[in-house]
């Protein structure tokens, strides 16, 4: 086997992320070509398969491609967990300062990596990938995916044309203070743009599926619909919920006096209208100090999740006097720290059979549930 640039030594500097979900028919061919592809890269890799709990042989030919290749990183699943999810345990699991993503089923082709990070390195925070000629079905993905993107596009304002290209390049800084839960992995883009990521789109290619099956039909669209809800009423109040409250709190409060004004001194001529304006006041009223108790209950649980403290922006330090720019994370609210030094979440059982670089690694039972958790 072919020893890398990315040797059992040299720490990775670039680390490919790729879910997987039975595609046992694909694994070595992708493996293969990645190896081709980032032969040429000058620079050490690392890729890390995870296994969402496959149901085929997807992990039996995971375990002989990394036999073979201590650049090769397993994470397992215990169950079918989702691609957002599989992507944020291996982006834990890697090291590398650049993150690549992309699809395991060949439908990206790993030949594009070079070129994107290249474009990466002109200064962007993120490269997303626009699938030329995708060659998916017309009328139960390109359409339904064409809509989606539409609208996410007048609804976020992001300017990136194909949001369901999954392969990418991006900084760690940028990758680990993504909120992949759920199925967000398709508002990647979005997410970027709102913690002020520096981003470029460039056409890449798109191949048709070759084995296995695509994991996802028309009811996918409207699962995005509901992200897509989600995602834009929390990006607008999120960080302060009061203040998308208050406003509607004090509009309520003052419909109330005026309407039990009008009730009181009797601007309607009839009893029946009085006590009318009377109730309709009473109900704007208690409307407010409703809205108002909802805006401060939001207040509390935001600062108490201690949400803010992840919400500073992606932000670039320049030395005065030097030319040196560089994308930072403060180290005291960095994810990435927090991130190496947390307890695995309950909530994502992932089992990783090897550490990069483990020249130890067999291909026993024992080595296949080594450790739970994110990488040390
Ligand atoms: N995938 C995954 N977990 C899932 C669904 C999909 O890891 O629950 C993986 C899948 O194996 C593939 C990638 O995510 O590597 C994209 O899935 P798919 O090709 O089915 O999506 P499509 O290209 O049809 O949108
Ligand atoms: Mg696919």
């Amino acid at each position: 086997m072919q020893q890398p640039l990315g040797s059992q030594d040299a720490a990775a500097e670039v680390s490919v992320v790729i879910p997987l979900y039975n595609e046992e028919g694909n694994v070595r061919p992708l493996y293969e070509e990645l190896v081709r592809a980032l032969a040429g890269l000058g620079r050490p890799w690392e890729v890390c398969f995870v296994d969402d709990g496959s149901r085929d042989g997807t992990w039996d030919q995971l375990l002989d491609v990394a036999g073979d290749d201590s650049r090769v990183i397993l994470v397992r699943f215990s169950r079918n967990f989702g691609q957002t999810t599989a992507l944020a345990a291996g982006i834990r699991s890697t090291t590398g300062r650049i993150i690549v993503t992309l699809d395991g089923d060949l439908q990206n082709n790993p030949a594009d990596i070079p070129r994107l990070l290249d474009v990466l390195e002109r200064g962007y925070d993120v490269v997303h990938g626009r699938r030329q000629r995708r060659q998916d079905s017309f009328w139960t993905r390109r359409l339904p995916s064409l809509a989606a993107n539409w609208l996410i596009r007048r609804v976020t304002g992001t300017e990136v044309r194909d949001l369901g290209c999954a392969l990418r390049v991006m900084r760690r800084e940028l990758a680990e203070r993504l909120e992949l839960i759920g199925e967000m992995h398709r508002f990647i883009p979005v997410m970027a743009d709102s913690l002020g990521a520096l981003s470029v789109e460039i056409d890449v290619q798109h191949r048709p599926r070759s084995s296995g099956r695509t994991k996802y039909g028309l009811g996918r669209t409207f699962r995005v619909l509901r992200d897509l809800a989600v995602l834009a009423s929390l990006s607008r109040g999120r960080r302060t919920p009061m203040s998308r409250f208050s406003g509607s709190a004090v509009a309520s409060g003052l419909l109330g006096i005026g309407l039990m004004f009008c009730g009181i001194v009797g601007i309607a001529g009839s009893a029946a209208a009085r006590t009318a304006f009377l109730l309709a006041g009473e109900i704007a009223w208690f409307s407010s100090v409703a809205m108002w108790n909802l805006g401060l209950l939001a207040e509390h649980l935001v600062r108490g999740s201690g949400w803010e403290k992840n919400a500073l922006p992606l932000y670039r330090i320049v030395a005065p006097g030097s030319e040196s720019v560089r994308s930072a994370v403060s180290p005291q609210i960095s994810p990435m720290d927090s991130g190496r030094s947390a307890a695995p979440p309950a909530v994502i059982p992932f089992l990783q059979a090897k550490t990069a670089h483990s020249p130890s690694f067999q291909k026993s039972p024992e080595s296949q549930s080594a450790c739970m958790g994110t990488r040390p």
